[in-house]
């Protein structure tokens, strides 16, 4: 009899995505980064609020709009001084808006840096599962990090995969997007991969 082994990797992004749309002074389309601040325009009770972002050439600015004629009497006061002080949390919420940044600019670039911070929970037969953590979405893909984390190819790991090695719980299709809490249990022989 052997031993359960569970492990979770939490994905921590390391920067926020980059957008991609024209610049009205470089006239071109280029890359945007976040600068991580908000502007706030109040005119009256009335507040716009965006999310700013600069030309890597240029520091030309977009602002992506986040509320839009808004009466402040009607927001909470602690959101309002999060967007004052660019509380990092809550730019991070918005810079991570991937399908909606992307309805608004001529692309977004989610080939960003991560860091896994693998922790070990438990020992106890013979499998190990690992659970995943994944904060901030930007569509990676399970397979790709799955091929990270063991170390081994693609192809390796789809063969490993398709002979039942490899376990998906939600079951979802290994090519598909990587989701909060999907847990990976691998058995058997395959248990080698991470020991
Ligand atoms: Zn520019």
């Amino acid at each position: 009899m052997g031993f359960i082994n569970l492990f979770t990797y939490e994905i921590i992004a390391q920067e926020t995505p980059f957008i991609r749309r024209n610049c009205n002074k470089c006239k071109t389309n280029t890359e945007f980064y976040c600068s991580e601040k908000f502007r706030m325009n109040a005119n009256q009770k009335i507040v716009d609020i965006w999310l700013i972002y600069n030309c890597i050439h240029c520091e030309g600015t977009w602002n992506y709009p986040i509320l839009s004629r808004v009466n402040i009497n009607k927001m909470d006061s602690k959101v309002i001084r999060k967007f004052m002080n660019n509380d990092k949390e809550t730019v991070w919420y918005y810079a991570f808006q991937i399908n909606k940044l992307r309805k608004r600019c001529n692309g977004v670039n989610t080939d960003i840096r991560f860091e896994l911070r693998k922790e070990k929970l438990a020992i106890l037969s013979n499998e190990i599962t690992i659970k995943l953590c994944y904060k901030y979405d930007f569509g990676l893909r399970t397979d790709k990090l799955l091929a990270e984390i063991f170390g081994i190819s693609r192809s390796k790991l789809k063969k490993l995969y398709q002979n039942g090695t490899i376990l998906l719980n939600p079951n979802i299709n290994i090519k598909s997007k990587v989701i909060d809490n999907l847990q990976i249990t691998v058995i058997g022989d395959g248990t080698k991969l991470m020991l």
